[in-house]
């Protein structure tokens, strides 16, 4: 197989392509900049050479996919301009104790163990497959190759613990598929102590993994190739088994989301060491670089210095990664940014070269 080489993606959203004058469609108010032209912004990226663009299809919080006429417009404009456009979605959110308002209809909250909803994340249950598979249906059928579900499409926060979703309509499927009769309270006793109770909570991350496995087949749909995010050292306690959704979803693309968005996290050395770990255990699962994507974000922004999401890159280039994935869409603003990795760009490709290209 060929070594791939470096290519560089960045998602952002239709409304930051197509202008106002361009496109009468319905758009959402993202309080960016409007009045400088796209293009005039994307002489910044150009230093990189960005060259496919992933749009933003579907926001959980929003609860409906974007406009199909904005997308298809955004999608014109970039191929006119030579550039490859995919979709982006977010499926499931991020925990958010502000937004207290249901994703999309019909939808629910992922429960704690200890009761407590996870305001701003969505459940994986029936009605957001459903809504999710017909988005997806929608955007093959505009003519978009690929979709990266992204955000952390998982079952639990980052950390140690067991995590799962304890609504009442999980734990009561969950009880169904055992033929047991257990309680939020016995669950969470269980996943707490899970060296005393290690066959039930087998069961339980098997239960949990079974759902995000099974999204991401409801999804793959003939004509597209699609792909997870897994967030950093995402594993089974989150809903995450990666071999079984490649298993499922042979082509799966893979998007290491390995943290260390923010100077904090980033500057010391055991924030470059967790990252490299991190990348490397997803990476040997993986094992086809061609399908791997870094997440080489800043978050909350602008808490990453230029200079530091150029060194975070050139980690990833250097553990092997070459899709390179760019966020957050304010990136786009931001020309700091696109220096600093224009910059050690030279070094990136000496990278490339010397693992044998
Ligand atoms: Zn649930």
């Amino acid at each position: 197989m060929e070594t791939p080489k470096l290519k560089f993606n960045f998602a952002l959203t239709a409304e930051q392509v197509v202008s106002p004058s361009e496109s009468d469609r319905p758009r959402r108010s993202l309080g960016f900049d409007e009045t400088t032209p796209f293009e005039t912004k994307l002489k910044y990226l150009d230093k990189v050479g960005v060259s496919a663009f992933w749009l933003y299809g579907f926001r959980s919080a929003e609860g409906t996919m974007r406009d199909m006429g904005l997308l298809q417009a955004a999608k014109e404009k970039l191929e006119r301009l030579g550039k490859e456009v995919y979709i982006c979605c977010e499926p499931i959110g991020h925990p958010d104790a502000n937004q207290k308002t249901l994703p999309g209809k019909g939808w629910r909250y992922r429960i704690n163990c200890d009761g407590t909803p996870d305001y701003g994340c969505a459940d994986i249950e029936e009605t957001l497959v459903r809504d999710l598979v017909a988005a997806t249906k929608a955007f093959r059928d505009a003519g978009f190759k690929k979709v990266f579900f992204d955000d952390d499409l998982r079952l639990g926060e980052w950390g140690t613990n067991i995590t799962g979703c304890f609504c009442e309509a999980c734990i009561a499927d969950f009880n169904r598929q055992q033929g047991t009769r257990y309680t939020r309270e016995d669950l969470r006793r269980f996943v707490q102590n899970p060296g005393e109770h290690a066959a039930i909570c087998e069961q339980w991350v098997d239960f949990n993994c079974d759902k995000v496995t099974a999204f991401m087949k409801a999804v793959n749909l003939p004509g597209i190739q699609v792909g997870i995010m897994v967030m950093h050292n995402g594993d089974r306690k989150h809903g995450i088994d990666l071999p079984a959704i490649l298993q499922a979803v042979p082509g799966c693309l893979v998007r290491v989301g390995e943290g260390h968005f923010d100077d904090a996290s980033f500057d010391p050395d055991w924030g470059k060491q967790w990252l490299i770990q991190s990348l490397e255990m997803h990476k040997a699962i993986v094992k086809d670089v061609s399908r791997l994507y870094t997440e080489n974000t800043v978050h909350p922004w602008p808490n990453l210095r230029p200079e530091n999401m150029a060194q975070k890159l050139l980690i990833e280039v250097e553990h092997g990664l070459r899709n390179i994935m760019l966020m957050p869409p304010c990136l786009l603003e931001a020309p700091a940014y696109w220096e600093a990795i224009a910059a050690v760009l030279p070094q990136a490709e000496a990278m490339v070269r010397g693992k044998g290209q």
